[in-house]
C-alpha cells in the first residue's frame, strides 16, 4: 500500500464510500500525490504517448486549422462573431507543450494570425507547466498559464484540447432490478473495492437517449463532469470562436464500462497504487455535443482522427517532410503517419475522434465541411 492509499482510506472512513469522480480527482490532481501533479507521464519512458509526441505533423495541421478558423471569424464579421482584431488562443491540458510549439511554428505562414493572438495554457500540473515553459521559451511573445478555464480572459477564443477530456472525472451507474445505482469506492476485506450505493438514483432513464431506456440489468453508464468544456462553449457562444477536441471515444452514448488505468504502457488495476497510474475513460461524444448545444454553441462531428487529418492534408505534409530526409527519418515519418491515421485497433485513426464546436453563425471549420 502506498502513502496515498492510506490517505484515501482515511477519507473513506470519514465520509463513506467515494463516488468515482471524487476518487479520480484525488488520484489525478491531489497536490501532493496526484498522478499529473507529481510527474511527466508522457513519452516512451513514461506511461503513454500522445499524437503530438508521435509527430510534429499533428500540431502543425492544428495550427493551420486555427489560422483558417480565425480567417473565417474575420470574414464573418459582426459583433456576434467576434471579428477579432485580438484573439485568445487557448490549449487545455497541454502536456509537454509540443502541440502548441508545432502549432505556433506552422502558423508563421499566416503572420496576421500570429500577431492577433495571445496564447493561454490551462494546466493543473506544476510539473507539466514547467515542461511547457521549457518547450515554449521564445515560441511566442505573449503566453500565460492558468489552472482553470474560468481564469481565461473574456473575448473571442479558439481552443484546442488533445487527450484532455478523457482525463476529466466520471461517475459510473449500474442498472439493477430496482433502478440505476451508483458505483462507489469503499473498503472491503481490508482492500479498496468497488461497491454499489444502496440508494437507487432517480431520473437516469429519462435523461438517456430513447434507444437506451430499456437497458439490461448490469449495464454500466458513465457520466463525465464536463464543467471546463461547458464553460468554453458558453464563452464561444457569447464572444465568438471555436474549439477543437481530439480524444478517444464513442460517437454515441454507449452503456459500457470504459474506465482504465495505464502504467508504463500497460493496463493496471485502477484501485491499485492510487496516484501512480493514469486514469481515463472513453469520451462520449454524443453527451459532449448535447452539452455544448445547451450552452448555445454549434457542434460539428465527431469524425475519425484519420479522416480529419487526411482532410487537413497530412499525406502531402508527410511527403514534403520526407523530401529532405534520410532513409531512417523517412521510415519514421511513414510509421508516424500510419499510427496517426491507421484504422487498426492499435492505431489511432479510428479509435480517436475529432470534434469541434463554434459560435452558431460560423461556417463549418476545416475538416468538418463535407
Ligand atoms: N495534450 C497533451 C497531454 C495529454 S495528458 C498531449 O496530447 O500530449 C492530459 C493533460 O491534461 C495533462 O497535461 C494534464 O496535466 C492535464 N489535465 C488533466 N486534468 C486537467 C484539468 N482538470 N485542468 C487542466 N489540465 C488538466
Amino acid at each position: 500500500m502506498n502513502a496515498f492509499e492510506r490517505r484515501i482510506r482515511t477519507i473513506i472512513e470519514a465520509e463513506g464510500p467515494l463516488p468515482l469522480s471524487r476518487y479520480m480527482t484525488l488520484c489525478l490532481s491531489d497536490p501532493h500525490h496526484g498522478y499529473y501533479t507529481t510527474r511527466d507521464p508522457l513519452g516512451v519512458s513514461g506511461d503513454f504517448t500522445t499524437a503530438p509526441e508521435i509527430s510534429q505533423m499533428f500540431g502543425e495541421l492544428i495550427g493551420l486549422w486555427c489560422a483558417e478558423v480565425w480567417r473565417a471569424m474575420s470574414a464573418a464579421g459582426g459583433a456576434a462573431r467576434g471579428a477579432p482584431q485580438r484573439l485568445h488562443l487557448a490549449e487545455l491540458g497541454p502536456g509537454r507543450g509540443t502541440l502548441m510549439k508545432d502549432l505556433l511554428r506552422a502558423a508563421k505562414i499566416v503572420p496576421d494570425f500570429l500577431s492577433a493572438i495571445d496564447v493561454h495554457l490551462v494546466e493543473t500540473s506544476p510539473v507539466l507547466a514547467g515542461r511547457q515553459r521549457e518547450t515554449l521559451a521564445n515560441a511566442h511573445p505573449e503566453i500565460s498559464w492558468h489552472t482553470r478555464v474560468e481564469e481565461l480572459p473574456e473575448g473571442p477564443l479558439i481552443v484546442v484540447a488533445n487527450e484532455f477530456v478523457d482525463a476529466l472525472p466520471i461517475d459510473q451507474f449500474v442498472k439493477t432490478q430496482d433502478g440505476w445505482r451508483e458505483r462507489r469506492i469503499g473498503i472491503v476485506d481490508g482492500k479498496l473495492a468497488f461497491g454499489l450505493d444502496p440508494r437507487p438514483v432517480p431520473g437516469i432513464d429519462e435523461s438517456l437517449p430513447p434507444r437506451l431506456r430499456k437497458a439490461f440489468v448490469d449495464s454500466v453508464l458513465e457520466r463525465r463532469e464536463l464543467g471546463p468544456v461547458r464553460e468554453i462553449a458558453t464563452r464561444i457562444a457569447k464572444a465568438g470562436g471555436a474549439a477543437l477536441i481530439v480524444d478517444y471515444g464513442h460517437r454515441r452514448t454507449t452503456l459500457a464500462h470504459t474506465l482504465q488505468a495505464v502504467r508504463a504502457h500497460e493496463f493496471a488495476d485502477p484501485l491499485e497504487l492510487p496516484g501512480e497510474a493514469d486514469l481515463t475513460s472513453l469520451v462520449d461524444f454524443e453527451a459532449l455535443a448535447d452539452s455544448v448545444k445547451q450552452q448555445g454553441a454549434r457542434p460539428w462531428g465527431p469524425i475519425s482522427q484519420g479522416v480529419f487529418l487526411r482532410r487537413l492534408g497530412i499525406e502531402p505534409r508527410a511527403e514534403r517532410l520526407k523530401r529532405d530526409a534520410d532513409a531512417k527519418t523517412r521510415a519514421d515519418i511513414d510509421a508516424a503517419l500510419h499510427r496517426l491515421v491507421g484504422e487498426a485497433p492499435r492505431q489511432m485513426g479510428e479509435l480517436f475522434k475529432a470534434f469541434a464546436f463554434t459560435h452558431p453563425e460560423l461556417p463549418a471549420p476545416p475538416g468538418f465541411d463535407s
